[in-house]
């Protein structure tokens, strides 16, 4: 997933930049972008076959100056250290962008889930619940789901560490099933995140979103799920979308039931009904009104930067755009919509499931929904008007709002001792 790009030097060039905007000392910057604690952990999974395998599993917990440390567990075989404190770094600027309080953190182990049965997942995740036991709880530090994982894993986690302590503690992590303590919404609330960023850009610039054209890159749980809002609630036209095995495009709009409905049934949205094929990189550069990358990291590069011809660019996915890249879409008026903000609708409702759960009070979806609502727009507002009043991108505008509140927040609390 990495790249050839090193998400954590590019993280630490933008907190750079942003300190220098901000004029905070040296010194401060740097505490910034140290991850304060890196567990690694190799531990022992029995296979289906009798045999042992030794895994390796980490967990970043990169700051906590305003909060609890917040952020997903990722399995994938390119999970590496740089790319979780990368990830566990993003988490810390997220939540701050949002002003939600929570720091920010991020685990993952090494292995390939699509090789493995469920019993091996079960034992592997368990083992790992187990392994950084030491370190989070509801209090200190409360994951999530990332890539691979989900609710699934999410319950054994819950029922892991609710085993250790010898009560039930929902509050220990976030994306459940909501018959344990999951909240309404969360599935959707990526993307809900990030459709409204795109109305409220869509005002700014314009743009009439009725009818307006849409290529999705990416078709799992922030793609797919943004497709069906942005055609259900803004009429938008979608007329690419695309997946790990190719993309496909179309001049009619693709309506989210029918294309959902095949690659639930095929496995794949290629090879839909009416439509011809796009390979993953030349969807990036259809001439659309909204492009969404909602897959991975470093899609949109120097390479091709200069080919986009969309006229906003939302970050479902974490880091899809480089360093270098960033700076040749600002020069061709592309407005990107930044990962810290366009997709914090996740870490929002994670937010909102655990005060439910802390509180044993639980929320209609429509208030979670009209709550998701008033902190986007507002963390939107907050990012526009920096972003104006520094006549930076929208990208630096997030950082310098995120980078100075948790650099208040260090300030305020000192160093110890
Ligand atoms: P997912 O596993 O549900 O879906 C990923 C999708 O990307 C799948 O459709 C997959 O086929 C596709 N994909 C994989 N490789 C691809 C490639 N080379 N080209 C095009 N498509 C490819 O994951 P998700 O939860 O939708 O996460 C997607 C991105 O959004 C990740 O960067 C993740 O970190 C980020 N994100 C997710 C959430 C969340 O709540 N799920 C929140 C914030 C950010």
């Amino acid at each position: 997933m990495a790249g050839k790009v090193n998400p954590y030097e590019e993280m630490k060039k933008m907190v750079d930049k942003a300190g220098k905007t901000l004029c905070i000392d040296p010194g401060m910057v740097e505490v910034l972008k140290s991850p304060k604690r890196e567990l690694t952990v190799n531990f022992p999974v029995k296979m289906d076959d009798g045999s042992v395998r030794v895994l390796t599993g980490y967990r970043v917990q990169h700051n906590e100056a305003r909060g609890p440390f917040k952020g997903g567990i990722r399995y994938h075989p390119q999970v590496d250290i740089d790319e979780v404190r990368a990830l566990a770094s993003w988490m810390t600027w997220k939540t701050a962008v949002v002003d939600i309080p929570y720091g920010g953190a991020k685990g993952g182990i090494i292995c390939n889930p699509k090789t493995m049965s469920v019993g091996e997942i079960e034992r592997m995740t368990r083992r790992y619940a187990s392994e950084i036991s030491i370190i989070i709880g509801p209090t200190k530090d409360i994951p999530a789901p990332d890539v691979n994982t989900s609710g699934r894993e999410m319950a054994w986690i819950m029922d892991t560490f609710s085993m250790h302590v010898g009560f039930a503690c929902p509050g220990v992590i976030t994306g459940k099933p909501k018959e344990i303590g999951g909240s309404l919404g969360r599935p959707e609330a990526t993307s809900r995140g990030l459709v409204f960023c795109v109305r409220e850009a869509a005002k700014k610039t314009g743009m009439n979103l009725k009818g307006a054209t849409v290529a999705i890159q990416g078709y799992g749980n922030v793609g797919a799920f943004a497709h069906k809002l942005i055609e259900r609630d803004f009429g938008c036209k979608v007329i690419a979308v695309s997946d790990s095995q190719g993309g496909i495009v179309s001049e009619k709009a693709l309506r989210y039931d029918e294309v959902w409905a095949h690659k639930q049934k095929t496995g794949a949205v290629k090879n839909f009904p009416g439509t011809k094929p796009i390979s993953n990189e030349a969807l990036l550069e259809l001439k659309v009104d909204i492009l969404l990358p909602c897959a991975l990291e470093n899609v949109i590069t120097k390479e091709n930067a200069g080919k986009i011809k969309a006229k906003i660019s939302g970050e479902g996915a974490n880091g899809p755009t480089t360093f270098e890249a960033d700076a040749i879409l600002a020069k061709n008026g592309v407005l990107v919509l930044p990962d810290i903000l366009a997709n914090a609708g996740g870490v929002t409702v994670s937010y909102f499931e655990w005060v439910q759960n802390n509180y044993n009070f639980y929320w209609t979806e429509d208030e979670v929904n009209q709550k998701l609502d008033s902190v986007i727009t507002k963390a939107f507002h907050e990012v526009w008007d920096m972003h104006e009043k520094h006549k930076c991108n929208m990208r630096d505008a997030a950082y310098l709002v995120a980078v100075k509140r948790v650099a208040d927040a260090t300030r305020t609390r000192g160093f110890y001792p």
